[in-house]
């Protein structure tokens, strides 16, 4: 059966110090409060991964992961980070495709499906995103949007290197902006991306893989949003950032 995730996304927040002590407080209160089977993962700057690795050491419902890496193995790219460093931090998850990524640094299906390998190739599990914009959205044919995501990102992998895979689905009208899409709105997409699944990998990868809601999601709306049978955690923004908010939405699964 597949994993609940609750993932956040701290994006470029939180200097050193104040990334340690919010990573600090949400692993303390997931030792004190979760009692459930979900994952948390912490996808940070690259600055605090190593001191996360140490503090979340032998907590097993803790992760930590970057928010991006080049595609390169290593080489003369100045201010890159490979995936081989992000692994060797202590990182077990790698948030890919970000809109914000493929928005504000021109990160093509192409590029993305090339870190997908390198992350893929270091043992690291992509949390892959796709979503629509408002534009998309509204201009109507948007699944077929999603599935070429799908399809230029991650269909190239073999079933067994695609269970490795989480996937985040965000509307990108949805993020940091308090639009979240309603639960029905979401689930509608979900089911459209496990059938997409379903059809390239078959019924028992698709129903084994985890896919994750994005958009503004918070403790007001996390409940009705992971009841859906399709939405099986969340990829957090905004509401990550503050230590009781974040755990309120992982405890949505106790
Ligand atoms: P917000 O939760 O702040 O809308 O951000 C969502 C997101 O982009 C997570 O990756």
């Amino acid at each position: 059966m597949r994993k609940n995730i609750v993932a956040g996304n701290w994006k470029m927040n939180m200097d050193y110090e104040q990334g340690l002590s919010l990573f600090s407080e949400i692993v303390n209160m997931v030792k004190d409060e979760v009692r459930g089977e979900q994952e948390v993962v912490v996808c940070s700057p690259y600055i605090h991964l190593p001191a996360l690795a140490k503090l979340s050491a032998g907590v097993t419902n803790v992760s930590i992961g970057s928010q991006n890496c080049h595609q390169a193995a290593s080489g003369a790219y100045t201010g890159e980070i490979s995936a081989s460093q992000v692994k060797s931090t202590g990182a077990t998850y790698i948030i890919l495709g970000h809109s914000e990524r493929r928005a504000y640094f021109g990160e093509t299906d192409e590029l993305l499906a090339a870190k997908v390998d390198a992350a893929l190739g270091q043992q690291l599990k992509p949390i892959f995103c796709i979503g629509e914009t408002k534009e998309e959205r509204e201009a109507g044919d948007f699944f077929n949007l999603l599935k070429g995501q799908l399809n230029k990102g991650l269909f190239h992998l073999n079933e067994e290197q695609f269970r490795n895979v989480v996937i985040a689905y965000e509307p990108v009208w949805a993020i940091g902006t308090g639009l979240t899409a309603s639960p029905e709105q979401a689930q509608e997409v979900h089911a459209f991306i496990r059938k997409t699944l379903a059809e390239q990998y078959g019924e028992a990868v698709a129903n084994d893989t985890t896919i994750l809601y994005g958009g503004s999601a918070n403790p007001s709306n996390a409940e009705s949003l992971f009841s859906q049978p399709d939405i099986d955690g969340g990829l957090i923004g905004g509401a990550s950032l503050k230590s009781r908010d974040f755990l309120q939405i992982i405890n949505v699964f106790n």
